[in-house]
């Protein structure tokens, strides 16, 4: 129902053009500044059209009368929320938007208007989306954003991942991540966890997947998110069915489906239907076809019918399992129409060989053996290309032609114009094309990155940046630090923690004032943060104490850096009459290490040695 639909959306447009128009006019360079994070962090909700119509019209009334470079910020986030079940109004705004930041030169802009254009190509033709991110992202470097550029990968990575070219994908989400991390940017961080996972677990690096999944898992319930654990959980039952580990993704499975007894329809129907693949795996036709019967009826609402050949594929299964092989052919024929509209190689694959088994059950030898053919031929396509994307993984890991690699990829032909608006009145097949890859709706993974650098911390009320110097805070570092720990440990490779403490930082206040002893704080930080390396975390990690890591760092230059940290502090003139002096433990991981308190409680030991020892020096533990 193209038409009223689309009048809806221009007398919502207009509704909301109306309401910004009739704004007061009390701009505020700051309040906008605040007001747009928080809503690019997803402090502001914006889950449905009245929030939007709020967060734009707030957000509207605080841009400063003739600040155009604000007045494009606005633009761009109207561009991604407003439009966003409108395609072709969402592409001819962002033209707009792109035509004046261009002639303002104004990179950010430009960037946020590629996004957005890539988003609106998302439902239509994936190359244009992938074509948009790309020049986002290379505009967005130029921009030196972290959000703008991690974002960027997170968004190419997302429809690489649509495409099958998974090492690709991965490449990009590992990017992010990195970004991410340097930028503490925690929650996009962990948010990205997810994608990770995603991108090994399509490549069939099980170990891998499960490790980041889990990990995605334990933030998103640390922070009770129910729309991240629901896809972990998911994510983690492919991973299991897909490996043929029943028992484990019928649990996982069952956690899915219990959580989203607090959600909508849609999420329980999926989750059903890896309970149905589930029990499909153990043998058990009747309780397969039990959850496939309720997946059904629930995913009924999703007018879009994308789940429709997925759940014949598994009722097919079912009945085949139960000895009701002629019930079980026509249901297969019916999976495989759709299947064939979509070019869904991975699920055809699957039902050529199950159908021709019932086939052969009921003595139709001549279509069991085409199928059979046709399972072969397919079969042996889809293993040669994953081994083209193993030796990708490979390539990539060893960091050899991956830019050569890149440079191919991002060399894609941009299509005419009346031609992407034409697709973009057809159905919307990247939702199938994720779920044939193995995810449900929720996790479709271009709906879900965009949501997620849209919408994605809406939980992030736990703040994690200090606001006195900007660093990572405690509980920031200290998760950074775990990271860092893991990842030493898998990577055989050191890794080395500093302890800072001002001295005397009492007198400091005492004698110079509070506000003095604020600005000394924020100038240490810059101070300690010019002399690591791009390699190195710094957070503060308490009212004057600071915490470096150093990835990769044996003891000997972990002692030379925090000689370094030393002498920066030692070296700042702030006001006449005030000398910053400040002590430093540092520690090494070793190989009883278990966790990273072992290396922060021999930091801190040797920190209180060089406390003790007079201040103002350096102490290694032992
Ligand atoms: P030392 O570490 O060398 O033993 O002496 P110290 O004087 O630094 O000792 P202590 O750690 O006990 O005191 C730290 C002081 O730092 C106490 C507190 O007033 C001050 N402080 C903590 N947080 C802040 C802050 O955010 N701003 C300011 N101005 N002062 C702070
Ligand atoms: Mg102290
Ligand atoms: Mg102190």
């Amino acid at each position: 129902m193209p038409v009223p639909r689309r009048l809806l959306h221009a007398l919502f447009a207009a509704a909301l053009l109306a309401a910004a128009t009739a704004a007061p006019a009390s701009g505020s360079a700051a309040g906008f500044d605040r007001v747009f994070l928080q809503i690019d962090d997803g402090e502001i909700a914006v889950d449905d059209d009245r929030q939007i119509a709020d967060a734009l019209r707030r957000l509207q009334s605080l841009l400063p009368a003739g600040d155009a470079r604000r007045a494009r910020r606005f633009q761009a986030t109207r561009c991604g929320l407003q439009f966003r079940h409108d395609s072709k109004a969402a592409l001819a705004f962002a033209a707009r938007g792109l035509a004046e930041s261009r002639k303002a030169r104004d990179t950010e802009a430009q960037a946020r208007f590629e996004y957005c254009r890539g988003y609106a190509y998302e439902s239509s033709d994936n190359d244009a989306a992938l074509a948009a991110y790309a020049r986002g992202l290379r505009i967005a470097g130029g921009a030196e954003d972290a959000r703008l550029m991690g974002d960027g990968y997170v968004l190419r990575g997302s429809i690489r991942s649509l495409q099958g070219r998974q090492a690709l994908a991965l490449g990009d989400f590992l990017t992010a991540q990195t970004i991410y991390d340097r930028a503490y940017l925690a929650r996009r961080a962990e948010t990205n966890l997810l994608n990770i996972g995603m991108a090994y677990r399509r490549m069939g690096v099980y170990a891998q997947a499960l490790v980041y999944l889990r990990e995605s898992e334990a933030y998103a319930r640390a922070l009770d998110s129910y729309p991240d654990l629901y896809s972990a959980l998911v994510q983690e039952g492919y991973a299991f069915e897909e490996q043929n580990q029943a028992d484990a993704a019928l649990r996982v499975f069952g956690q899915a489906l219990a959580i989203a007894q607090r959600s909508d329809a849609i999420d329980r129907g999926y989750a059903r239907l890896g309970l149905a693949n589930g029990w499909l795996a153990k043998g058990d036709g009747t309780r397969a076809l039990e959850q496939v019967t309720q997946a059904r009826r629930d995913l009924a609402i999703d007018h879009t019918a994308d789940h429709e050949p997925m759940l014949d594929q598994v009722e097919a299964r079912a009945l085949a399992m139960q000895g009701q092989h002629r019930a079980a052919i026509a249901a297969f024929g019916r999976a495989e129409a759709l299947m064939h509209e979509q070019d869904s190689a991975r699920y055809l694959v699957l039902l050529h060989r199950a159908r021709a088994a019932s086939e052969e059950a009921v003595g139709d030898d001549g279509a069991a053996l085409a199928d059979l053919r046709a399972y072969v031929a397919l079969d042996t396509r889809l293993q040669r290309e994953s081994e083209g994307e193993q030796v990708t993984l490979w390539r990539m890991r060893f960091d050899t032609g991956r830019r050569d690699l890149e440079r191919a990829r991002l060399d894609i032909q941009r299509r005419g114009r009346d031609q992407q608006i034409r697709a973009l009145q057809r159905e919307r097949p990247w939702r199938w094309l994720a779920l044939m890859l193995g995810t449900s709706l929720l996790t479709a993974l271009g709906a879900l990155a965009f949501a997620q650098w849209r919408e994605g911390g809406r939980l992030r009320r736990l703040a994690l940046s200090d606001a006195l110097t900007g660093l990572a805070n405690r509980r920031q570092i200290l998760r950074l630090g775990q990271r860092a720990f893991r990842a030493a440990q898998h990577d055989g490779e050191p890794l080395s923690l500093v302890s800072l403490d001002l001295d005397h930082f009492k007198q400091v206040n005492d004698r110079h004032g509070h506000a003095v002893g604020d600005t000394v704080l924020a100038r240490v930080a810059d101070a300690f943060a010019g002399a690591l390396r791009r390699q190195d975390h710094l957070g503060r990690s308490g009212g004057e104490e600071f915490v470096a890591l150093l990835p990769g760092t044996g003891a000997d230059e972990a002692a030379a850096i925090a000689e370094r940290l030393r002498q920066a502090v030692a070296a700042l003139s702030i006001t006449p009459g005030l000398a910053v002096r400040t002590s430093a433990g540092v520690a090494t991981s070793r190989d009883g290490d278990r966790r990273l308190n072992d290396l922060l409680a021999r930091a801190d030991a040797a920190l209180y040695r060089a406390k003790a020892a007079g201040r103002d020096c350096v102490i290694a533990a032992d």
